[in-house]
């Protein structure tokens, strides 16, 4: 098997150069990868029903002979009609086709074959438009169908699957001995290749997805638990239980009960025998900084650093902003390390945080570059932890020696994949909001209602009050979605007197850093900008957020976007904009409008659109699954964890007989960009 991953997707009959560029695209540059192509969905041909009992408007497989030749008519617009009148012995079904020429010679008077499309036409006369078919001899039973590209059809797709399997020896090597086959009854990666393909019953197919998955998911456990090995580390920096009081007194507010909960768990970790291993999960608005701010003071005040990773410069820098006003009367050195600090600045700050003369060290993942040497690291914390991968995070901590770990989140997840991604952390939750928060109202619109949402936008930055236009895209493309720069041109016809800033991605970062302290300022009143706002902001008297193609997002990054108001004393109103129309998608945003907790959302999401889209494109840090699904092939997931503990505690993922799962898992990690088992 192994070897068929070093054979070129274009040795294979039927593939040429055109066609192995688009087989690449599809993630099968190899006649290995393609056997691990699995299709999408299956057509399931084996089940034929009589025409009698066929269901007007919906799928059906019948099974009949043509009456006689199919017939040609002429019919407007250059168009030829072929009709066919099909028996299977007891009823008739009509059959036409549009301008295929060639279903003369392929349907024969007499033959029998299988025709599967949606039915149609009245319970006297059923009828099926353009239906797919095949010689009942040749049937393929139960048909594949593959995740296509322009190109590349799921039949031609299958055709080569047929020819890669063909490739495979007579006795395929299984990444997984018999020994662990046995105990979890899974089948054979042989039998489980050919029949996920071309599975001969639904039986087959079942068996054949249950192992895939199972062995999926168990490379995925490996290697997170490989990749963690989070070791109870022994305690090298001490501090005491009660240090945090003193630091209320730096707040121009009360920490809330949950803050004050999480902190002193936190301060009780520190202060024990192991060193800290946290997660503090907190919705949006909750206080998530005060309380990373409290930890840093604390064990800043013991003599040694503290780091603060965030995702984006922004974060970074509003952390800085924050933390150092906050912390400086109370003698805290805080610098800011990001990757568009200038050379000579960057060798100052270097040789600050090497000297010790930097306590707190806030930064983007900057932070963990080689030449950044730390004095003495006791606290490491990153910010919205989901954001960074499995090796970013523990890239940080390996700067210290041991050093106590916080991550802190904003997209509740639940347990079991938290679980999964944080692996066996320690989690406080931050369930309380600072008090006289008000509700953010929500609406969704469409874009006939465009127009009164510009005019309710305008009188509210009449009132003074500040707001966000959010665009899925920076300019213009063939999409048709919003974007920022057309959408200032609009904005600033129609709203002549709004001050208006804009705000993305490709800015340079101190072009982003000005605009936002023009915006904190009260300067701008109108922000126009992308998702860059959705971590960061933190301006309470904005109180407006129109998002524009709000189907575009998920309903947790939506969630985490609309945090962005409701943050002053104001009410907020969010218009989430769409045109999407369908009722799946009008469902989905609906949840937005109904409620405001950040679990609830979360839950709501993964059922609705599944893990992989629930953290955005890889925003998890786990590698991408091709089978199995996190949220739904939970039964798999279990064992394949409880699996993964006991041949890692045992030692046998290290023994020759593992050697093939090794390899496979290394593959599976080094497509997410991390390395074990080399
Ligand atoms: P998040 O958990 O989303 O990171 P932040 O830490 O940015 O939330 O806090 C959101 C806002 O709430 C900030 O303006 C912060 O100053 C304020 N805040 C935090 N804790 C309290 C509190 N206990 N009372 C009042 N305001 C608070
Ligand atoms: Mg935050």
């Amino acid at each position: 098997m192994s070897s068929l991953y070093e054979k070129k997707i274009d040795t294979l009959k039927g593939v040429g150069k055109k066609r192995a560029e688009l087989f690449a695209k599809l993630g099968a540059p190899t006649a290995g990868d393609l056997l691990r192509l699995y299709p999408r969905s299956y057509e399931n041909w084996s089940e034929t029903v009589p025409i009698a009992e066929a269901q007007i408007g919906e799928l059906a497989v019948i099974r009949g002979s043509a009456v006689k030749a199919p017939s040609e008519h002429r019919i407007r617009g250059g168009m030829v009609l072929y009709k066919v009148t099909v028996t299977d012995g007891a009823d008739d079904l009509q059959l036409t086709f549009f301008n295929n020429r060639y279903i003369k010679m392929l349907i024969k008077e007499g033959e029998s074959y299988l025709f599967r499309g949606k039915v149609m036409g009245t319970f006297s006369q059923k009828t099926m438009a353009s239906p797919e078919f095949t010689l009942t001899s040749k049937s393929m039973g139960i048909a594949p169908v593959y995740p296509q590209t322009q190109g590349l059809s799921s039949r031609i797709i299958s055709q080569a699957v047929k020819n890669a399997l063909r490739l495979l020896p007579q006795t395929v090597k299984d990444p997984l001995p018999s020994e662990l086959r046995r105990e979890y009854e899974l089948c054979h990666l042989g039998y489980a290749l050919e029949n996920i393909h071309f599975p001969k019953s639904m039986q087959d197919l079942h068996t054949a997805k249950y192992r895939l998955i199972f062995e999926e998911f168990l490379e995925l456990q490996i290697g997170l638990m490989v990749l963690k090995s989070v070791k109870e580390h022994k305690n090298l920096h001490r501090i005491p239980a009660d240090y945090p009081a003193d630091f209320e007194k730096l707040l121009p507010f009360e920490l809330t009960g949950a803050q004050k909960r999480a902190i002193s768990e936190a301060v009780a970790d520190m202060s024990g025998e192991a060193s800290m291993n946290r997660l503090v999960q907190g919705d949006v608005g909750s206080g998530k900084t005060a309380v990373a701010a409290a930890l840093c003071y604390a064990v800043t005040k013991c003599g040694m650093q503290a780091a603060l990773m965030a995702p984006t410069e922004i974060l970074a820098s509003q952390h800085y902003q924050s933390l150092s006003v906050l912390l400086e009367n109370a003698g805290v050195r805080t610098v800011l390390l990001t990757g568009s600090a200038t050379a000579a600045n960057r060798r100052i700050l270097l040789e600050q945080i090497k000297q010790g003369e930097a306590d707190l060290i806030i930064g983007t993942h900057a932070l963990i570059s080689e030449t950044v040497i730390y004095h003495n690291l006791g606290l490491v914390i990153t910010d919205e932890q989901h954001r960074f991968g499995v090796r970013q995070r523990s890239a940080l901590a390996d700067k210290g020696d041991s050093p106590h770990l916080l991550v802190m989140s904003a997209t509740p997840i639940p347990r079991t994949l938290a679980l999964m991604i944080y692996g066996d952390l320690n989690v406080s939750i931050l369930d309380e909001l600072p008090p006289g928060r008000k509700k953010i109202e929500t609406y969704l619109i469409d874009s006939t209602k465009r127009r009164r949402a510009f005019s309710y936008i305008d009188k509210h930055l009449k009132q003074g009050c500040q707001g966000y236009i959010i665009c899925p895209l920076i300019e213009e493309d063939e999409t048709g979605l919003s974007s920022v720069m057309e959408y200032e041109k609009v904005i600033r016809r129609l709203l002549p007197t709004a001050a208006v800033g804009i705000l993305h991605g490709k800015m340079k970062a101190t072009d982003k850093e000005a605009v936002m302290g023009e915006f904190a300022a009260g300067r701008l009143q109108l922000l126009i900008a992308t998702t860059v706002v959705e971590v960061g902001m933190d301006v309470p008297n904005a109180v407006i957020m129109l998002i524009e193609n709000a189907e575009r997002y998920g309903l947790s990054q939506l969630h985490q976007l609309r945090g962005r108001i409701g943050r002053g004393q104001q009410k907020s109103t969010c218009i989430l904009l769409s045109d999407a129309g369908n009722e799946e998608t009008t469902a989905r945003l609906k949840v937005l409008c109904s409620t405001t907790d950040g679990f609830q959302i979360a839950d709501a999401d993964l059922r609705l659109r599944g893990p992989g889209d629930f953290f955005g494109k890889r925003q998890h840090g786990l590698p991408q699954m091709k089978i199995a699904n996190m949220v739904s092939d939970m039964t798999q997931l279990k064992k394949a964890q409880e699996c993964a503990k006991k041949i890692i505690a045992d030692g046998r993922i290290y023994t020759d007989s593992y050697k093939g799962l090794r390899a496979s898992t290394r593959l599976l990690f080094q497509r997410a960009g991390d390395h074990i088992f080399n």
